[in-house]
């Protein structure tokens, strides 16, 4: 299979609406510009040095959305191509984006839903407080949350984490400011994207279900 036949087949199982975030961050700039030319026009890295190399050797219509944990005294190095940050969950990160980059940044809070130490995120009882402190940082616009859930077979557990994000979203948007806008969910990747979809998912990220030529 083509990273294009991938990309096509995902594209045919979910509706017109959804964005697909191709991460590559395990491929090179040259099977990156081939996803391009496949259609491909949302990017996924989680480095600073992948996300700036993707950046430089993609078209400027591809996004390049940065979805890893970002670190504070990073953001200044991404800033001038900072536009989708999908692991916002630290104040000082959202203070570093207000002094660094020039325009807003859409950023998705991080959720740990599951609780899962190993995650990141913030835990479901604590967002609503840190969108409280972000507005007085208008560059943060935040367009909705990010999740990841738990690498298990069961696919109700899966399901259920993806609800709970949902229900959050919905709970707090009535709490929107101008810079704070729930409307958006960032969840499912290549074993899960099919759930997410099905309960909401605005953006799903996938990586080797579409880069892994298999
Ligand atoms: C790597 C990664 C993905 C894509 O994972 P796949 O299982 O390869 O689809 C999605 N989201 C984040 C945050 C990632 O780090």
């Amino acid at each position: 299979m083509t990273i294009k036949e991938n990309y096509e087949a995902i594209l045919s199982e979910i509706p017109e609406s959804t964005n697909v975030v191709v991460v590559t961050k395990y491929h090179t700039v040259e099977e990156t510009l081939e996803a391009y030319e496949a259609g491909v026009r949302h990017f996924g890295e989680n480095r600073v040095e992948g996300f700036l190399e993707k950046r430089a050797a993609l078209p400027a219509d591809a996004h390049v959305h940065f979805i890893g944990t970002l670190q504070s005294r990073k953001v200044k190095d991404i800033s001038e191509h900072l536009e989708y940050l999908h692991s916002l969950e630290r104040l000082s990160v959202a203070k570093k984006i207000e002094n660094e980059c020039a325009g807003p940044v859409k950023c998705f809070i991080q959720v740990n839903v599951s609780g899962e130490e190993s995650k990141h995120g913030l835990h479901v009882d604590d967002v609503a407080d840190f969108l409280e402190s972000l507005k007085p940082y208008k560059k943060v616009q935040v367009v909705g949350l990010m999740t990841m859930a738990p690498h298990v077979d069961d696919e109700g557990e899966i399901e259920s984490v993806f609800v709970k994000l949902k229900e959050l979203s919905n709970r707090l948007a009535l709490s929107n400011a101008d810079n704070i806008q729930l409307k958006e969910l960032s969840m499912g990747m290549s074993n899960d994207y099919h759930i997410a979809v099905r309960h909401g998912a605005s953006f799903i990220r996938i990586g080797s279900k579409i880069m892994s030529k298999e």
